[in-house]
This record gives C-alpha cells, structure tokens and sequence, in this order.
C-alpha cells in the first residue's frame, strides 16, 4: 500500500494526538488504534486512544487496551490532532460534536463523505491494520511485539480468521511478517474464538432459535430481553451475523440487536458478488461488500420486511421484488 506523503508529514510535524476509532469497535478498530498509539510513543510523541464504546472482554488481552479513554475528562481536544480509524466520519466515532486541531483519517470503508484534512481511504484493503502496518514500514518504526500482537488481531478480525475473500498474497505477507515481529497465532486464535463465557453461548443459542429462513435470506435477533435473561451486552454479538452465512443456500444472513423498544442495530452478510453495502446505505448506513450496517426503526416484523424487500431488491437484484 502506498502511503500519502501529507499523511507522513501530518505525523512528523505534529505531537499531541487523539486517536479514535468507530462506535462498538472491533478488532480490527481496537488493534489499529493500538498500535499507531505504540508506534507514536516509540517515536517520542504523544498520543491517547479513545473509543466511545467499552472494549469487549476478549480484546482484553490487547497490548495498551488498558489505557483506552472512554471520556474527555480532563482533554483539550481543541489543541489534539485527531487521528480517526477505521471509520470516516465523526458521527461514527459518536464525537459529532467535538472540535480538533487538525484530522487525518485512515479507513478501508467505502468513502461516505470528506471528512479530514489528511485522508487515506483504501476500500481494497483488508483491514486498517493493513495501512497501518504500512504506515509504520514506510515511517522506519520498529514493529515491537506489542505493535505486532494488535494489527495481527486486526488482520484476523476483518478476514474472518483468513476466509474472506479480502485475504490476498499481500495480507499472509503482512501478517507472517507480524508472526516474526512476536505475534502467536494459535494465542490470538485462542483468545478470540475460544474464550467464550457460558453467557455469551447462552445468547448465541437464543439468537439462533429466531431463526427465520425466507427464499435465499436468513434472519436471527436479540432483543433486550434475551440480554437481561442471559446477563449479555451488545458487545457478546460480535460474530453471530456471521452464523446463518454457514448455510449453503443463503446468501444474505441478517442480524437484528434490539437498541431501544422500536429500534434495532442491523448487520447484514453475505456470500460473493451479492453487495449489501447498498441495502446499509439506504438505511443511512455503510460498511463493506459482504459485511454492512445500519440502524432501522420500527417493530421487529415491520423492520424484518422492510430489510427483506430492500435485500431482494438491492442485493439480490430480482426483478419481482418491486411487486407486491
Ligand atoms: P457490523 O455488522 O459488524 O456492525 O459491521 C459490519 C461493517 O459495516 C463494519 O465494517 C462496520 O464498520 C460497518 N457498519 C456497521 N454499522 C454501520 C453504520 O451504522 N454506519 C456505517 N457507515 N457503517 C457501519
Ligand atoms: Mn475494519
């Protein structure tokens, strides 16, 4: 990946960073804000991490994820340079309202407007820790086993464990690179796939009994009951849109998390060439080919009919979808 030379500068010629990644950051958000914030201590500047969001309890084991801000208590980020990840605009980081010095913003997501001074958007690339990994290449930083053990986890999250089709020469390259660098593998894999707490398999359980299988679309839910009932939060979800996808004939999988009593988080998968980035953006929404999101009010059947005919009509492009 070639870097930006203003992107260099913005790091060279600044100190004082504030580095911010989306709301119910993943691994991918969490390991690349990590590790520019190692890098850029190693380099003798100040830098602080914030994510609106807790970190789930299975990114814990993340070096630095302890000193991750979740308030600007005692921050003047009128004087910061806001460094924004994984993310491209304000409103998804939850920080709509706060001003910065300067901003840059590195991010694999489909562009969905000009925020930043300095922007690096690379929607081909796998992760942000791709560009990060780049980042710290080009600049000459050590790539410590610290630094090494975050943009590994970012790699991991946003190729589904090397799956997705996003896992190109280039990323094995990287990520074999960051296995030299100090990061264990079989660590990381355990840490993230089998550290589950009975809670969490609990939910998982439910989430699967709403099943409901229509042409070629799966949908799961949690509502707010089933957290209550199981002890849960939003962040034990990571990865149950990803469940129904197993099943050879469907091609979409959706997954509705109840947020308040008429409104619900929607994650949206799906198989090949069928794009759902267009059925999130409806929905003022975004995300990746095979991997988007939004936000959809209304009860959970209205909702689920409405993302159906959506689904049918953008993704899957049937001709009929548009009859009733
Ligand atoms: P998830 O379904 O796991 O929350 O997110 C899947 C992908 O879509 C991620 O890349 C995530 O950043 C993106 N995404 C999820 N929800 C939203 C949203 O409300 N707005 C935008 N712009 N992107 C989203
Ligand atoms: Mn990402």
């Amino acid at each position: 990946m070639k870097v930006p030379p203003d992107l260099i500068s913005f790091f060279r010629n600044s100190d004082d960073f504030f580095i911010a990644t989306h709301i119910n950051p993943d691994g991918d958000a969490l390991g690349s804000s990590l590790a520019l914030a190692l890098a850029l201590g190693a380099a003798g500047k100040t830098a602080v991490v914030y994510s609106r969001d807790p970190v789930p309890e299975y990114y814990s084991y993340l070096p630095g994820c302890q000193t991750i801000l979740h308030s600007f208590q005692g921050i003047q980020t009128a004087s910061m340079h806001l460094c924004l990840l994984d993310c491209n605009s304000l409103k998804r980081s939850g920080m709509e309202d706060v001003s910065f010095k300067t901003s840059c913003v590195i991010d694999h997501h489909e562009t969905e407007n000009n925020f930043g001074q300095v922007r690096w958007v690379e929607p081909h690339a796998a992760a942000t820790g791709i560009l990060i990994f780049s980042l710290l290449r080009e600049s000459g930083i050590t790539i410590t086993k610290e630094i090494a053990l975050n943009l590994y986890t970012a790699i991991v999250v946003d190729t589904g464990a090397f799956r997705y089709s996003n896992t190109s020469a280039e990323v094995l390259r990287a990520s074999a690179e960051l296995v030299d660098a100090g990061a264990d593998p079989a660590f990381v894999a355990n840490s993230l796939f089998e550290m589950w707490s009975e809670r969490r398999f609990a939910l998982l359980i439910m989430a699967l009994n709403t099943l409901e299988i229509r042409d070629s679309v799966a949908f799961i839910n949690v509502s707010s009951r089933m957290f209550h009932e199981t002890g849960t939060g939003p962040a034990d979800t990571e990865n149950f849109p990803s469940f129904p996808r197993i099943m050879q004939s469907i091609k979409v999988s959706v997954f509705l998390r109840q947020i308040e009593n008429s409104k619900w988080k929607v994650s949206l998968r799906s198989k090949g060439d069928i794009n759902v980035t267009g059925v999130a953006a409806l929905f003022e929404g975004g995300g990746h080919k095979n991997a988007a999101g939004c936000t959809i009010e209304g009860d959970l059947k209205t909702a689920k009919e409405t993302l159906f005919k959506a689904i049918k009509q953008i993704a899957l492009k049937d001709p009929d979808s548009g009859k009733n």
